[in-house]
């Protein structure tokens, strides 16, 4: 790409314009597939609309679209990345100068999976300190003289991982100034994603997260913030907590509050935080109950269920019941 010494003027020739679509294409999939497709036809096209998707998304300023993007661009590097052999991963796994070699133990009696790689303990850390499942804490890893056993697979997920932070990074870029036909694209693209978010967030909750479970107090506040309306300091808190305990992650609650005209990152993550116990005082907070909330006016009315009990996450419990044993309950529903 440095070789064609391409300016960014230049994007607006008819020449480009393969690349330029496939670089829209790109966010374009990204925003309603979650995935970018692997597409390797024609590699120069493929490989030049890279940078140029990252642009246009950087163009479009929106934190939320970039995350999805760049973890759009991971998914599709780790399905790549699966169909490699064990020499290609290392040598990309150098790129990001890990400390990885192949494997000297095979298999263990114990164990059942056979690795391929072991990996500094570090670099393991460092890409698994976003993930939940239980197979990624070290604890539940094979460790030896410093290093993390792997599979191909598992190899090939964390660079994956790499990836997608490498590409958040790019997309901090400030100050472009892109051709008038490129902004054009740019703002069709936001468009089409303040469409699909309110889809996206379903999409992104964990899958234990019934929406149809909420109790009517958080129904109603969940609502308001999803339209852009605010509320009191207390719903705010009820509802950030409420989340928080019933399996939200901190990012899923602070993209939820973006729709606000007066949204600040930096301030709300820190207040999540705090609520989720994961700063200052490391309690992790609980909705109020029953009666402070009605006495805040937030409580708009109650329910059957609400008549049985005097919190609103023993409403949810009780709700997920009735609705397990009616139906098997999807996601997000
Ligand atoms: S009674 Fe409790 S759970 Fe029901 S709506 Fe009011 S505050 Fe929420």
């Amino acid at each position: 790409v440095k070789a064609l010494d391409l300016k960014i003027d230049e994007l607006a020739s008819p020449e480009y314009a393969p690349v330029v679509n496939r670089a829209e294409k790109r966010i374009e999939e990204a925003i309603i597939y979650a995935l970018v497709s692997e597409r390797l036809q024609k590699d120069e096209i493929e490989i030049l609309s890279f940078p140029i998707a990252v642009m246009m998304t950087a163009a479009a300023k929106d934190p939320f679209l970039k995350r999805r993007y760049a973890l759009a661009e991971a998914k599709r590097a780790y399905n790549l990345l699966k169909l490699e052999n064990k020499e290609k991963i290392m040598e990309i796994a150098k790129v990001f100068n890990w400390k990885i070699k192949p494997s000297e133990r095979q298999k263990a009696p114990t164990e059942t999976a056979t690795y391929d790689f072991a990996l500094g303990f570090v670099d393991f850390l460092r890409n698994t300190a976003n993930f939940r499942e239980k197979k990624w804490k070290l604890v539940n890893r094979l460790v030896h003289k410093g290093h993390v056993y792997l599979t191909k697979d598992e190899a090939a997920r964390l660079i994956a991982e790499e990836i997608r932070v490498h590409i958040e990074k790019k997309l901090d870029v400030k100050g472009l100034a892109l051709p008038e036909n490129i902004v054009k694209r740019v703002s069709v693209l936001k468009q089409l994603f303040s469409r699909q978010r309110g889809k996206i967030r379903l999409e992104e909750m964990p899958k234990e997260v019934v929406i149809a479970a909420f109790p009517p107090c958080i129904k109603e506040l969940y609502n308001a913030i999803l339209s852009g309306r605010h509320s009191s300091h207390v719903g705010r808190f009820a509802l950030t907590s409420f989340l928080l305990n019933i399996g939200m992650t901190v990012d899923n609650v602070v993209d939820l509050f973006r729709t606000l005209s007066d949204f600040n990152e930096r301030m709300t993550r820190y207040q999540v935080e705090h609520i989720a116990g994961g700063k200052g005082s490391r309690t992790k907070y609980i909705p109020p109950k029953c009666e402070t909330l009605r006495t805040h006016g937030v409580c708009p009315g109650m329910d059957e269920i609400c008549r049985k009990i005097r919190h609103p996450l023993s409403y949810y419990r009780r709700k997920l019941r009735i609705l397990k044993t009616k139906a098997p309950v999807a996601s997000g529903a």
